[in-house]
């Protein structure tokens, strides 16, 4: 649907992802307006989306989460640092997870680089890894519009897109076994 995805994987996962017309301020603890979004959002979808919607309000803890962007113009301030979604979250990206632990792994580095002196540890460490977020958040944008389109041409694309790169994981599956045969 434009400006909205609702997908299912071969092992029965299903996840969907769609563009708030009047984003509010998240609520994490308000699930009976997380079931509200989710019904209004999907309410003439077809395909599988009303079975999808039905199971999600039955649930009674389901996932429901902004893609957010963390921007933060300093990740540091005393003896405080921050590291992971809290310095630079780039929701959408799918490399959260590794993210944080090259973080991690770069601010130890420079601890142990810079002994007794937090202060340059700390610049180096978030220069370091400003290098490699920078880029990633530059993409988030346009990555958003390719992934959750506002329109059918921008589906079509998108939808041509996710086929061709399933092709080809899956070739690249088959080769990768026949290689360990
Ligand atoms: C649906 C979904 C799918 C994802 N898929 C992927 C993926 O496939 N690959 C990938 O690399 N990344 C993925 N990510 C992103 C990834 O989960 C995050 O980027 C990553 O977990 C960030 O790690 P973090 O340590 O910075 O934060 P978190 O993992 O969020 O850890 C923060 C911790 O702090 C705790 N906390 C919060 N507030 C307080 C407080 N006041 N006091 C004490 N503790 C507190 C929280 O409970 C939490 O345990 C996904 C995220 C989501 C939501």
């Amino acid at each position: 649907m434009p400006g909205g995805t609702v997908s299912e994987d071969r092992r029965g996962t299903s996840s969907s992802t769609f563009r708030a017309a009047h984003p509010a301020p998240h609520d994490r603890k308000n699930i009976a307006l997380h079931k509200q979004n989710v019904a209004d959002a999907y309410a003439d979808v077809r395909w599988r989306a009303p079975e999808l919607v039905a199971a999600f309000l039955d649930h009674p803890a389901p996932f429901f989460d902004p893609l957010t962007t963390v921007r933060v113009p300093s990740w540091s301030r005393g003896r405080v640092v921050l590291l992971g979604d809290a310095a630079a979250a780039t929701a959408l990206l799918g490399d959260g997870s590794s993210m944080a632990m090259a973080g991690a792994y770069a601010l130890a580095e420079e601890l142990a680089a810079h002994p007794g002196d937090h202060v340059r540890a700390f610049a180096a460490y978030e220069s370091r890894l400003r290098r490699e977020v920078g880029p990633r958040q530059r993409r988030v944008g346009l990555l958003s519009r390719f992934m959750v389109p506002r329109t059918r041409p921008g589906l079509a694309v998108r939808n041509a897109t996710g086929r061709a790169v399933a092709r080809t994981n899956r070739a690249a599956s088959r080769e990768a076994a026949h290689a360990n045969r």
